[in-house]
């Protein structure tokens, strides 16, 4: 077959990145412009010139979900299986290393992972052993310290600046943790690619095979690389260490440095600029073209970026139309948020697309909830995509932790979920002398659970309970021997008794969670088990524990996609909402005050804004509760940085029930416009400065009014009196 055809349907700098001869490549190109679809047929194109073969590529992806796309897409252009190829997330690909290499990485064959929710319990347990006080050290804090440790390829004897009490104490747990979890083979997420770094560190041989295999390294999203994961493809793809005859391989990076949204999580921006300089006779090339969205929305999205400072710079147009202008809607609460939201994709539905176009962007992962309710409210479908959803909840989790104690008994973050869920009567007493045990003895919850049972530590009761315990782990195993996947996990659900257990709760949240149960024997049912060599129950629980929920998304019906920002790097719909553009929450309130987070949440805002093909709408609430706090944001800055000549302000049709108040608001409008002041409008007042305006009562010389100021917060001001002067008339 001709290779050219691949080159179809791709602008002059795409064809350069695409049939590159055999060279470190970096694609530095911003939103929309076909980064990721360069990538795919750089991959097609490798493997049909016969430059490599499947077997010599690794591709790494942002989310297991883009590395299932990149497969199907091989498939198509190329007409052949992509199973074995190594194509994954960072996380995914250093775990099948580690799965191979157990051995070689100091791991225990049943090496177990563990999620943050069983890291956060380790780290408690932890603490409370070492007797520290954690309300002067929180142990989430401990947690976040470890992690970035790891992120940045420290262990615990090689941190470095310990000089307040703070900071020791922090480094003993991590030292702590760190023997733990070595000694029950527990790998939390950041240690799968620390781990998988020191493997080749320490097996040069092992190293050395791979940098044969591997000849080509494609990474998309390159700009979100941490020092851990950067020092892995250096590693595989660079020159580092290597003698100048060895192999020499190439890593095609392609990424946008005004997209890097996980600062905070150790990615570093600077990778993009010492890749040349790693990475030696690295050709770079940019795209300028955008594909995607809108002139409107491409503009908006400009604009936005463009108030960052020390950019790479670049230049991104498109030759589409110019498209509806960005809508902006200020609801009265999060309410009225979600109901204007909900409203608007009636008709957009109505009018003939899909309800998969559309995606609800947020902030924060609480503000999903109302949201949430009001499209089972109205009866949108929806999914929560990304995140951690399905499988961080709390049944599940125990079906889980159920499923790897059959798995391996030695679990004990999986021993300690369940031991006593569904209640049978072992109560903390008895669970801290399991503990006490297994940790002076240096075994496993299990193994203390029977040893402490023949050497009369417990009670005669919870002596009897544990075994019931145990005995009932055992049987599970037995019985689900020769069943499938699914059987499986049907029976673990109802003969754990966790079925049952759920339906005793009361209201509708028992039902959910029974729902929720039942949902993970069809999430069985639909595993592809891949060519996977281990058992399929494990494969399913890694995966379960990595993919953390992304999955699901795809098996339901057409349905509205729900998401943080975050989740929504790299994907496009047609229709995107905006949601909480305040700002307080979006920039987020930790950010506001450092210029470089500020930037990081505005490179976020231009990652929301520039998913949208056709029809962008920018939505804030006046007054927002949000973990029972009340809030009363003030538009975003972002939005404020968009020309006004691109955005129009929407108003809800009058038949929408709006809150009692505002309701007196909207019968007083005449109040408001012999003021000349609105809703929402920014005021200045004499004595207490600047601030929204928030309701309005009664008319005539009665009238008063709400105003949230900034500095002193919400006051009722008689309107004839509080001299109050409107800041600037742009949409406020
Ligand atoms: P992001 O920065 O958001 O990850 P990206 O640079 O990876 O974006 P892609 O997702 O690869 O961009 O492409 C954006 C859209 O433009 C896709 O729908 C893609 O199919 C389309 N596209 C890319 N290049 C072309 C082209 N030459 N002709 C037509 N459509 C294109
Ligand atoms: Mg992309």
């Amino acid at each position: 077959m001709d290779v050219t055809d691949l080159l179809d349907g791709l602008n002059d700098a795409q064809r350069e990145a695409v049939a590159a001869p055999e060279q470190h490549l970096l694609v530095l190109a911003g939103a929309g412009s076909g980064k990721t679809r360069v990538l795919v047929h750089r991959m097609a194109w490798l493997l049909r010139t016969g430059q490599a073969s499947a077997h010599g590529i690794m591709a790494v992806t942002f989310t297991n979900k883009a590395a299932r796309e990149m497969r199907d897409r091989v498939e198509k252009l190329l007409n052949v299986p992509s199973r074995h190829m190594w194509i994954g997330t960072f996380h995914s690909l250093a775990h099948r290393l580690l799965r191979h290499h157990w051995r070689e990485a100091g791991l225990p064959e049943q090496f177990q992972i563990m999620d943050s929710d069983d890291q956060l319990r380790l780290i408690k347990r932890l603490m409370k052993q070492m007797q520290i006080d954690d309300t002067k050290y929180p142990p989430k804090q401990a947690q976040w310290f470890i992690n970035q440790q790891k992120d940045e390829g420290v262990r615990a004897q090689y941190v470095q600046g310990v000089n307040n009490p703070f900071e020791r104490t922090m480094a003993g747990v991590y030292d702590a943790y760190e023997k733990a979890c070595q000694q029950s083979g527990l790998v939390d997420f950041a240690e799968i690619l620390l781990r998988s770094h020191e493997l080749w560190l320490n097996n040069p041989d092992l190293l050395q095979h791979y940098r044969q295999r591997f000849r080509h390294i494609l990474v998309d999203e390159f700009q979100d690389t941490n020092a851990v994961q950067y020092a892995w493809l250096r590693m595989l793809g660079g020159s580092q260490g290597q003698a100048p005859s060895a192999t020499t391989n190439y890593l095609m990076a392609v990424g946008d440095d005004d997209q890097s949204i996980y600062g905070w999580r150790g990615a570093r921006i600077e990778n993009i600029q010492r890749f040349p300089q790693d990475f030696a006779g690295a050709h770079t090339i940019r795209l300028e073209q955008n594909y995607r969205s809108t002139m409107t929305i491409l503009q908006a999205a400009n604009e936005v970026i463009s108030h960052n400072s020390g950019r790479l710079g670049k230049n991104l147009w498109t030759e589409g139309e110019q498209g509806d202008p960005i809508s902006l809607y200020a609801g009265f609460n999060e309410q009225d948020e979600a109901r204007f939201i909900t409203s608007s994709i009636d008709s957009w539905v109505k009018q003939g697309h899909k309800k998969g176009s559309v995606a609800v962007l947020y902030r924060s992962n609480a503000q999903s909830r109302v949201l949430e309710e009001a499209f089972i409210r109205e009866g949108i479908p929806y999914r929560i995509y990304g995140g951690q959803r399905f499988y961080e909840r709390l049944e599940i989790k125990n079906a889980l932790a159920y499923l790897r104690l059959i798995q391996s008994r030695h679990d004990d973050a999986a021993f300690e979920r369940v031991v006593n869920v569904p209640t049978r009567g072992i109560g903390e007493r008895t669970i801290m002398i399991l503990r006490e045990h297994a940790r002076s003895q240096g075994i496993s919850l299990w193994q203390a659970a029977h040893e402490a049972r023949e050497l009369g530590l417990l009670t005669a009761r919870a002596a009897n309970s544990v075994e019931g315990f145990t005995q009932l782990i055992d049987r599970l195993s037995a019985q689900t021997l020769d069943q499938t996947l699914d059987e499986t996990v049907h029976y673990v659900v109802e003969k754990s008794g966790l079925i049952e257990f759920h339906k005793k709760e009361k209201g509708e949240k028992g039902q959910a969670r029974v729902e929720n149960l039942q949902e993970l024997v069809t999430a069985a049912q639909e595993f592809d088990v891949g060519d996977s060599e281990e058992p399929p129950l494990k494969t399913f629980l890694d995966e379960a524990a990595l993919d953390a929920g992304d999955a699901q998304a795809e098996a339901f019906e057409d349905s509205v996609q729900l998401m943080t920002l975050h989740s929504a790097k790299g994907l496009e719909f047609e229709l995107v909402f905006l949601t909480g553009m305040e700002d307080g929450l979006f920039p987020h309130k930790m950010s506001q005050d450092d210029p470089q987070r500020l930037e990081e949440e505005r490179r976020l805002c231009y990652v929301g804004i520039t998913r949208a093909e056709k029809k962008l709408y920018l939505i804030y609430a006046e007054h927002r509760r949000l973990h029972g706090q009340d809030h009363y944001g003030r538009l975003s800055r972002f939005v404020k940085e968009i020309p006004t000549t691109l955005v129009e302000e929407v108003r809800l049709k009058s038949q929408v029930s709006r809150p009692v108040s505002s309701q007196r608001a909207y019968r007083d409008t005449a109040a408001l416009d012999d003021s000349g002041l609105r809703l929402g409008q920014i005021v200045s007042h004499p004595v207490f400065g600047e601030g929204t305006v928030l309701n309005f009562e009664g008319s005539g010389p009665q009238a008063r009014i709400q105003v949230n100021f900034r500095a002193e917060g919400s006051k009722w001001l008689v309107l004839a009196y509080a001299k109050l002067e409107a800041v600037n008339s742009e949409r406020c």
